[in-house]
């Protein structure tokens, strides 16, 4: 079956998206994301781009013009926004713990744009392999508040989007293959603070346990989706606004505020 008809299966099956939908896709520079924007535009959905400079040296840059590529060809608005902009900082200027404030840090933006702007849903590139490589971590480190939450749909709550992974049931070397043949643009290059990414090597794991059984990536996400129930934990918790820029909250201040030590919001 061609990746399009796999996706659209994927649409129908979790009930994803909505043609009346307004989309934003949010996009990195790499195969995923730019093929997930590909195939919502081939489907007709109603998608806009949603990007964010880092400002890491030369992987920024690079991924800075393949965005503006894919928008120019898929003829779609591209969105950008500059971290520096908004904490006068980037994600080199940190000294520690890159990846897990840049994660804060995107799904913050992301979700905040999309909710001032006006979408109802917001699309990431992720894949099987990173959902099963996040689940697996999750499992080790045993953050059981995460783990209910590795589902191809979140939904809508309070000032948080819907949030949806249409490769969900995909993995990554069906999407390069189709990314190559379609001749959608993408960078390969790879950010400098992957290496610290502890995910990268349970995705090593998982793809050396496929030699020994092809389907142990889909096994495990679709024995996760039987049993996920037994996360789920029983409390009356009460989100909050943050007490700085107003946004969805767990605590007082949010995440994206206390890590970037953000005083006042501004785009
Ligand atoms: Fe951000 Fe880490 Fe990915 Fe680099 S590797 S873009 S720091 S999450
Ligand atoms: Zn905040």
């Amino acid at each position: 079956m061609k990746l399009e008809e796999k996706v659209k299966k994927s649409i129908e099956k979790y009930k994803m998206l909505n043609k009346d939908e307004k989309i934003l896709v949010s996009v990195s520079g790499g195969k995923d994301s730019h093929t997930a924007a590909w195939i919502l535009k081939k489907l007709d959905y109603n998608i806009e781009l949603f990007h964010i400079n880092l400002g890491i040296s030369k992987f920024s840059e690079i991924s800075l013009k393949k965005v503006k590529e894919l928008a120019e060809i898929l003829n779609v608005p591209l969105n950008i926004v500059n971290l520096k902009d908004i904490t006068g900082k980037t994600i080199e200027d940190l000294r520690k713990k890159h990846c897990s404030i840049c994660g804060i840090t995107k799904r913050y933006l992301m979700n905040r744009f999309g909710y001032e702007n006006g979408f109802d849903v917001i699309v990431t590139g992720h894949n099987l392999d990173d959902e099963v490589s996040f689940l697996l971590n999750n499992l080790l480190n045993w953050s059981i508040r995460y783990l209910p939450k590795h589902l191809p749909v979140l939904p809508s709550h309070d000032k948080f989007l819907k949030k949806v992974k249409i490769f969900y049931e995909i993995e990554e070397e069906e999407i390069l293959e189709y990314a190559e043949k379609e001749g959608i643009p993408f960078t390969t290059a790879k950010c400098k603070f992957q290496k610290d990414a502890i995910t990268v090597e349970h995705r090593k794991y998982l793809n050396k346990l496929k030699e020994y059984n092809k389907n142990i990536k889909k096994q495990f996400l679709y024995g996760y989706l039987k049993y996920r129930h037994i996360f789920e934990l029983e409390e009356d918790f009460q989100f909050k606004e943050c007490k700085i820029c107003g946004m969805t909250s767990a605590g007082n201040i949010c995440s994206f505020c206390r890590v970037w030590k953000i005083k006042e919001f501004k785009w």
